[in-house]
């Protein structure tokens, strides 16, 4: 299994547009004090905190979510260039550029009451190069008198200079529709809403337990429901309720017939436990703890993982297991298992009923990781610490850099990391993993993809 985490290592330039493509990003640029964070703060709705200028400490790259009319997007606040730096002209293109480069759209930010500088003029030729949207913005306009102070922007080259005062508010629900037009529709929503019974696949090799499970659970709780109100369940599908809750377990019609253990070579359980996998938000998968782990049990385990489904692992037979298999099965697990610490391990007997009712407690964490979104903000915080005291080797004389992160999506969560350049895939997988450590995500994959800047 050394190719497994490749699956999540794709570069998803291709991903755009896909509905779990990262929301479009908007960088808001400008020279120090023209109102940038100010206007952040005002496309955002102030439901973040914009960081307060530190000195010493960069503003520099700082993401936000914003959402308007319905329509996502983030927010990339690029700190101000050094205007006085000694090599003033890279020093622009050195800040803003990344920024830019990463950017599906631009505001750039102009001061009217001061006017067109030669350090916006600067800017401009490097906004043109990027071939990037950009918006021009004439901040500071805060009454109509000053309205004529923006029009002198149209010398900037960069067309209708857009009068708003990110103060007080004028003229921004204009600028938010400007946005949104040049932005790429974002990907769509698919979070919240009602939803129908938890959909859990119960997988597993002939043997392992399935129908026993299964019939344990319906034995236990006493009612295999037949309907919920207001959901149509699949006549293959079990209702089945487990503490207190009512779980579909999908595509259980075979195992209900106990028709697995006649019909069956491997092919076409496989292509059942493809099938099930597929429906279920969840997969339990049965092992056979008085068997060593198979190639057949490693598959299974795949299928869940590729599917980007939740996982608990259900050690079945536990009835069966005295001291000295517990031992050997922990080495087995450490060893067959390794590729997957973060699955949810239960122990339990469906002949018995042994833990059988730590399942739903289980299938519960394992959902919560899988639909968690972790804040932009935050997860950015964190990401900054981390790849300042680790950066990512050099190669040839040279590093890229990850410049910031989103979470493209839930279900699994899908997190974008921004760069300079495509990573190694051993730095990549440093991050998932510090990713993991930090955030959790107990009983759930999650995917890393690069976006490198072109
Ligand atoms: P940044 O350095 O570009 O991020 O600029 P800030 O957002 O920190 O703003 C710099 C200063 O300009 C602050 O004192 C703001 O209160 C002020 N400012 C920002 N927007 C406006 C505006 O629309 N009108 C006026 N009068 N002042 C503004
Ligand atoms: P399936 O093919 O995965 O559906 O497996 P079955 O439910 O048909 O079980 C296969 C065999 O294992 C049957 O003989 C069951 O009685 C037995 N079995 C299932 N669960 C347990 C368990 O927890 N302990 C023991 N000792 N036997 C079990």
């Amino acid at each position: 299994f050394d190719g497994w985490t490749e699956f999540n290592l794709d570069v998803d330039d291709e991903e755009a547009g896909q509905p779990h493509a990262p929301a479009p990003i908007l960088a808001v640029v400008g020279r120090p004090n023209v109102g940038k964070s100010t206007l952040v703060n005002r496309l955002i709705g102030r439901r973040q905190a914009v960081v307060e200028d530190v000195p010493g400490v960069t503003r520099d790259r700082v993401p936000y979510d914003a959402n308007w009319n319905g329509r996502r997007f983030t927010v990339v606040d690029t700190g101000g260039w050094e205007p006085d730096a000694k090599d003033r002209a890279a020093a622009i293109a050195a800040q803003a550029e990344a920024a830019i480069a990463t950017a599906d759209a631009v505001v750039f930010v102009v001061d009217a009451t001061v006017g067109a500088t030669d350090v916006d003029e600067a800017a401009v030729k490097m906004l043109r190069r990027s071939h990037k949207p950009v918006i021009l913005v004439a901040n500071k306009v805060d009454n109509a008198a000053l309205e004529n102070e923006a029009h002198g922007l149209w010398s900037l080259g960069l067309g209708e200079p857009h009068p708003i005062s990110a103060l007080h508010g004028r003229n921004s629900g204009d600028l938010l529709d400007l946005i949104l037009a040049a932005l790429p529709e974002p990907p769509p929503i698919i979070e919240g809403g009602p939803r129908g019974p938890r959909r859990v696949a119960l997988v597993g090799r002939p043997n392992v337990g399935k129908s026993s499970l299964l019939n344990r659970l319906a034995r236990e709780e006493r009612a295999v429901v037949d309907s919920v109100a207001g959901t149509t369940v699949d006549p293959v599908d079990s209702l089945v309720e487990m503490d207190g809750e009512v779980w579909q377990f999908v595509d259980t019609a075979g195992l209900r017939k106990r028709v697995n253990q006649a019909s069956g070579t491997e092919y076409y359980a496989s292509l059942r436990t493809a099938g099930a996998v597929e429906a279920a938000e969840v997969a339990v998968v049965l092992l056979d703890s008085g068997e060593v782990i198979s190639e057949q049990d490693q598959r299974v385990l795949t299928s869940v993982v590729e599917a980007g489904r939740a996982l608990v692992i259900a050690f079945n037979k536990w009835d069966l297991v005295d001291a000295d298999r517990r031992f050997y099965l922990d080495k087995e697990i450490e060893r067959e298992l390794r590729r997957i610490p973060w699955a949810i391990r239960v122990n339990i007997s469906a002949k018995t009923g042994r833990a059988v009712e730590k399942l739903a407690p289980a299938l519960r964490r394992a959902l919560a990781s899988w639909e968690k979104r972790i804040p932009t903000g935050q997860l950015n915080q964190w990401l900054t610490a981390l790849v300042q005291a680790t950066p990512h080797p050099v190669r040839g004389g040279r590093a890229p850099r990850v410049l910031f992160a989103t979470q493209a999506g839930v279900a699994p969560p899908r997190f974008v990391l921004f760069t300079t350049g495509p990573l190694d895939a051993g730095y990549q997988r440093f991050v998932e993993r510090k990713l993991r450590e930090e955030f959790g995500f107990e009983g759930s994959p999650i995917e890393v993809s690069v976006r490198a800047r072109k």
